[in-house]
């Protein structure tokens, strides 16, 4: 049977009343684009003074969206989840930080985290960014096909290192891997690094993850071209699919230097090939693993419909659908109570090193059409239907 994305007693088992309340009020803070505005404003000034915030961010938008600080906090939600065969992505959620020495100090702390995931049940997932263990100019230098000095070439074999050490903890320990999707225009050199990972370790199941942002039109192509080459090569393609975070900005740089937008025209075009590279991962699921990141509804229901109608077990290994936590719950609490293999991405990490994390998701619930009136809705569901009962 298809799951009802509007049963909110489901959706909100594991919120108490106040957590429901507070979130409540967060999301209706966040629906204002002048309060996101200019609380986004204040944060950064804030944090830039070294004001004591952590406090007031760490009770509010942390607290709905980040899992802890330590991995043993976020490990006691991802028991909370647990009890409702939700599964978790653990996600190192610290970003923006440069240099060799910091790179280095964060692989062991992802190596942790594939030991601890592969010691629990629910956590079948870590994710990671490149961008923690690489220059941006560097990975910007790559993509546009410049050659490097021997100097850069050495600091991309240690990225390569980095990244890799992580892949093969996670091979080892049999826990996924999510490379996540940033900015178009360092995409390469983060293709060629998954590639060669799944090459390595994909040739039993999907191990490593590429991600693929629909937003951009050339993805779809890329999208068939990436599965072609893993059939060829013999591996198998793990697919992440989401519509992609970063529209504004690849946007506002397209026109600042004068080059065409790689984003879709319209909302409906990121929808169709969405939907297209749904049907067409799930159409081969002998040589890919699909990873469907979204909080559309439609999307979701698309696939689990198709699931259904091909006789696909909702649990099959092949499949997974996922939510960032505190977003859409009603998508990932009926999924998993209709035995769909659900996991959501869970970042932890020091209240400050996440504070990127945390405007893209105020940026996301000002900015896109529906998201914040949807979540306010269901919460209002919910607290009535608590009440009445
Ligand atoms: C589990 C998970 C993992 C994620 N990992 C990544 C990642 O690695 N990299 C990344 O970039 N993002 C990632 N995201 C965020 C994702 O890309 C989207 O920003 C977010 O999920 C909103 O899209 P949607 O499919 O959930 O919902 P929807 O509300 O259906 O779609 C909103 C999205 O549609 C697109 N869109 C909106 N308006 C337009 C327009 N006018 N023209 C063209 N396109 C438009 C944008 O991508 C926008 O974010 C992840 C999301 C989830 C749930």
């Amino acid at each position: 049977m298809l799951p009802a994305f509007d049963n909110t007693e489901i959706a909100f088992r594991y919120r108490t009343d106040k957590d429901l309340k507070q979130a409540r009020f967060l999301f209706s803070s966040m629906g204002s684009p002048t309060l996101t505005s200019i609380g986004m404003w204040a944060t950064k000034l804030a944090m830039g003074w070294n004001l004591p915030v952590e406090g007031l961010i760490k009770s509010t938008i942390y607290r709905q969206f980040c899992g802890g600080e330590t991995m043993e906090e976020a490990a006691r939600v991802a028991n909370v989840l647990a009890k409702y065969k939700v599964g978790v992505i653990m996600d190192y959620g610290v970003e923006g930080k440069e240099g060799e020495a910091e790179f280095d100090k964060a692989v062991p702390e992802f190596v942790k985290a594939v030991k601890y995931a592969a010691s629990q049940q629910n956590i079948p997932f870590i994710s990671l960014k490149v961008t923690g263990f690489a220059r941006f100019g560097l990975l910007e230098k790559i993509h546009s096909g410049a050659t490097l000095t021997a100097g850069e070439q050495a600091e991309w074999d240690r990225v390569y290192n980095r990244v890799h050490t992580i892949c093969k903890a996670a091979f080892e320990n049999n826990i996924m891997v999510l490379i996540d999707a940033e900015e178009t225009w360092i995409q390469e050199p983060v293709n060629l690094l998954t590639d060669a990972m799944m090459e390595l370790y994909n040739k039993e199941k999907a191990i490593v993850f590429n991600t693929f942002q629909m937003y951009a039109h050339g993805t779809l192509p890329y999208l068939k071209q990436s599965y072609e080459i893993s059939s060829s090569k013999g591996y198998i393609l793990g697919a992440k699919l989401v519509r992609g975070a970063y529209m504004e900005k690849e946007r506002e740089r397209g026109m600042k230097m004068g080059y065409p937008s790689p984003i879709q025209p319209d909302k409906a075009s990121t929808d169709r090939d969405y939907d297209a590279g749904v049907l067409f991962c799930l159409e081969r699921l002998d040589k890919v693993a699909l990873f469907i990141g979204t909080h559309n509804e439609k999307s979701c229901l698309l696939a689990a419909t198709y699931m259904d109608e091909h006789g696909i077990a909702h649990n099959t290994p092949k499949v997974w659908f996922s939510q960032l936590y505190g977003m859409s719950d009603n998508i990932s609490f009926n999924l998993a109570d209709a035995g769909y293999n659900v996991a959501k991405y869970l970042p932890y990490g020091p209240v400050k090193d996440v504070v990127p994390y945390l405007m893209r998701r105020a940026q996301e619930n000002t900015s896109v059409a529906g998201q914040t009136g949807r979540e306010l809705s269901l919460i209002n569901k919910e607290m009535k239907r608590r009440r009445l009962s």
